[in-house]
């Protein structure tokens, strides 16, 4: 499929650019994207998600198969031959994808070797950017050097998460890196909160994290630091086996149970992250260091 198609029609205003992220693995990062992601492009914005983790299972929430030879966001990160616009493929209508390969766990090493490794991503996004309104980052389970190039082109970080008291510690280390990022490459770098993914919310120890969460970012208010403004988002999700069954049929929960709890809390959610840009300032644009944007 040529990717690009009718992509191209919106206006020049930059898109807001959230990292979906956490270093644990298994806490709802890609099934939060691939949902999140559709929820947007159901409402109308021209919604791009970009797969960073070489385990690749966002595909597989669009149907899509990888096939040998494709162009993937490896080639992002090491072919600058290859165009961005040629790596994009449309999922469903308002929706497109970056596919990711398992190969992509070299790249870590290989980025090393470069002087500008952290903004690679920044800058072969650039010029395909003002063709989206919103851009999903699904991170890999670390905080290695493909999260930092994540981090350094993202206006926001969400961090799915579970309501454990080990997630409170995780999110410290995780706030850590984000600040590290934020003063070196990115100063507009901000948190938006953490989403809590297979919420039970019947749990007295989940909801007594919940509490102990909220109170952790109220303590940050007006501190200047990047998650000064960050949340507990609501809706939580609910654990839902519809959302873990979507992907092997190739669907997301909108094309597979779109009146079940999943779809719901995805689509208010969704709502109730549009409605914070909202009442904020539009997004700025990320600056690149020089010679960049040749995508
Ligand atoms: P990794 O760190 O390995 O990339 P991840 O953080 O991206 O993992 P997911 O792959 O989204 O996590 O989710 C982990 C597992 O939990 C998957 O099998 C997924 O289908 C399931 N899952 C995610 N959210 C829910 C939910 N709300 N209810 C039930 N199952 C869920
Ligand atoms: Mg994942």
């Amino acid at each position: 499929m040529k990717p690009m198609k009718g992509a191209r029609a919106k206006n020049n205003a930059q898109p807001r650019v959230i990292a979906l992220l956490n270093q644990k693995g298994g806490v709802g990062k890609t099934t939060s994207t691939a949902n999140l992601g559709a929820a947007f492009a159901i409402a109308g914005l021209r919604t791009l998600v970009v797969d960073l983790d070489p385990q690749s299972n966002l595909s597989l929430h669009f149907g899509h198969e990888p096939e040998p030879d494709q162009p993937t966001v490896r080639d992002l990160f090491m072919n600058p031959e290859i165009a961005a616009s040629d790596l994009i493929r449309q999922a469903r209508e308002n929706l497109w994808f970056i596919p990711s390969d398992t190969e992509l766990a070299l790249v870590e090493g290989e980025l090393a070797l470069q002087s500008n490794m952290q903004h690679i991503l920044a800058e072969r996004l650039a010029a395909s950017m003002s063709a989206f309104d919103v851009i999903l980052l699904d991170c890999p389970p670390s905080l290695g050097v493909l999260t930092v190039n994540a981090l350094t082109v993202a206006h926001e970080v969400v961090v799915p998460t579970q309501a454990q008291y080990l997630a409170l510690r995780g999110l410290e280390k995780l706030l850590e890196t984000v600040l590290l990022v934020q003063r070196a490459l990115n100063e507009h770098l901000t948190v938006a909160g953490v989403l809590l993914c297979m919420h039970e919310s019947q749990s007295g120890h989940g909801k007594a994290v919940v509490a102990e969460m909220d109170a952790y970012f109220e303590k940050y208010r007006g501190s200047g630091l990047p998650w000064q403004h960050a949340r507990v988002l609501r809706p939580a999700v609910r654990r839902n086996i519809k959302l873990a069954e979507a992907p092997s049929f190739g669907q997301t929960i909108f094309d597979y149970a779109p009146t079940c709890a999943g779809a719901a809390d995805y689509r208010a959610l969704a709502d109730a992250i549009r409605s914070r840009w909202t009442a904020q300032q539009p997004p700025v644009q990320v600056a690149l260091s020089e010679g960049t944007a040749q995508s």
